[in-house]
């Protein structure tokens, strides 16, 4: 089996879909890697280590000619007439958001699997990206934040004075926030989280953070996935209310909620952001999905009553080095599950690409990106 990677055209993207590791790793299961040239060096992965590591390299149709395209952001249209009858494009293609991007793909008759949609299962746990990146950018969030602010993140004891340590507080403890957590905590900030549901309250305190409890009447949402369910409107009044409060005492205030499919729930209001003080940090994780704060701008930085509002886009690209490493894991695990005798196994009974792939023999056959396009 032969896998192409191209470098990937996206605006800011330095990530590459494979790294020399994944390809060693792929060439034990007799599968071999063709990468464009130079398609590794925003990643700082030249292309005299991916030969090393056994990849051929090529020219841009060459990798897009391959059965298996695995790639970080997807294919740009223009893209797809290098694709090989039939082939596999791999990558984090915004199923649930863009859904009407894969009609293109149908037409092609290629066979997209969006790395978002792997289930969150044991077995598919190697080649969970999302995780993955979510990692990255719950980190990377502390940092921006921890160089924006104007004070210290730890407790500082010296002979110019006692300097306290800086309040955290993270709403939406998913993977990102309880890295951001684990993160703060390291620089020495005092770290609290809140999450709508239920199962998030031990993993906060595992990780040395207070969990904020608001009582909303709304039970847990998590719904069988283990991903947040939208609350009614009555409960997310409620919630933005009871929040103010916590966020007014905080330093930083990094938010990560979401709910598949659906715009960022709406936590803190322009006047949420006034009960701050002067100098406090916003980083809105949740920007590329409309973010959870009123004032944040995606992709910039707003300062509003004096408080930093910063709304990155994609924090997994501008740590591209490690950000790659761990997704080309997720791709490799992914490719080697279903490589049998030479070909990639398109199998939509098994229930990782049931949940995975999106187009297939021309047609939308998933059904959760069916029903997000209406
Ligand atoms: P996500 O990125 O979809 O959302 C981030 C967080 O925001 C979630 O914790 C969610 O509950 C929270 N949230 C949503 N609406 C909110 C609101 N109105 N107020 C406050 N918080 C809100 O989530 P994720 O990081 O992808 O994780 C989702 C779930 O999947 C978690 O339960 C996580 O532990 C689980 N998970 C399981 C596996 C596995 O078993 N292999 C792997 C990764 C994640």
């Amino acid at each position: 089996l032969q896998i192409g990677v191209p470098r990937e055209t996206a605006p800011g993207e330095a990530r590459v879909a494979l790294s020399p590791d994944a390809v060693r790793r792929l060439k034990r299961s007799d599968v071999e890697v063709v990468v464009e040239r130079g398609a590794g060096d925003t990643a700082f992965m030249g292309d005299a280590a991916f030969e090393a590591a056994g990849a051929r390299l090529g020219s841009r149709a060459d990798a897009l000619g391959q059965p298996v395209v695995a790639t970080v952001r997807g294919l740009p249209e223009a893209d797809l007439s290098a694709l090989a009858e039939g082939a596999v494009v791999i990558g984090l293609l915004r199923p649930l958001d863009e859904p009407e991007a894969f009609d293109v793909f149908a037409q092609r008759g290629a066979t997209t699997i969006a790395m978002e949609l792997v289930p969150r299962t044991t077995r598919a746990q190697k080649m969970d990206a999302l995780s993955a990146m979510s990692t990255v950018a719950g980190y990377r969030a502390v940092l921006l934040a921890a160089e924006r602010l104007p004070k210290f993140f730890p407790l500082l004891t010296t002979a110019a004075g006692t300097v306290r340590p800086a309040k955290v507080l993270i709403l939406g403890a998913g993977v990102a926030g309880l890295q951001a957590l684990a993160t703060a905590r390291r620089l020495g900030a005092v770290t609290s989280a809140y999450d709508v549901r239920t199962a998030a309250r031990e993993q906060v305190e595992s990780v040395g953070a207070r969990f904020v409890e608001l009582d909303l009447e709304a039970g847990d949402a998590e719904d069988a996935r283990g991903y947040a369910k939208a609350l009614d409107e009555d409960q997310q009044a409620r919630q933005v209310a009871a929040l103010a409060t916590h966020i007014a005492e905080h330093d930083v205030v990094i938010t990560t909620a979401l709910i598949p499919g659906r715009p960022a729930p709406s936590l803190i209001t322009t006047e949420g952001v006034e009960g701050m003080a002067p100098g406090s940090v916003i980083v809105d994780l949740a920007a590329p999905n409309g973010g959870n704060c009123a004032a944040t701008l995606p992709g910039e930085t707003a300062e509003h009553a004096g408080v930093s509002i910063l709304g990155p886009l994609d924090l997994a690209a501008e740590m591209p080095l490690h950000a790659s490493e761990m997704y080309a894991r997720t791709v490799a695990a992914l490719i080697q599950e279903f490589a049998t005798d030479g070909v990639f196994r398109v199998d939509l009974d098994d229930e990782i690409q049931q949940s995975a792939v999106v187009t297939h023999g021309g047609a939308i056959v998933n059904v959760r990106v069916r029903s997000a396009r209406g």
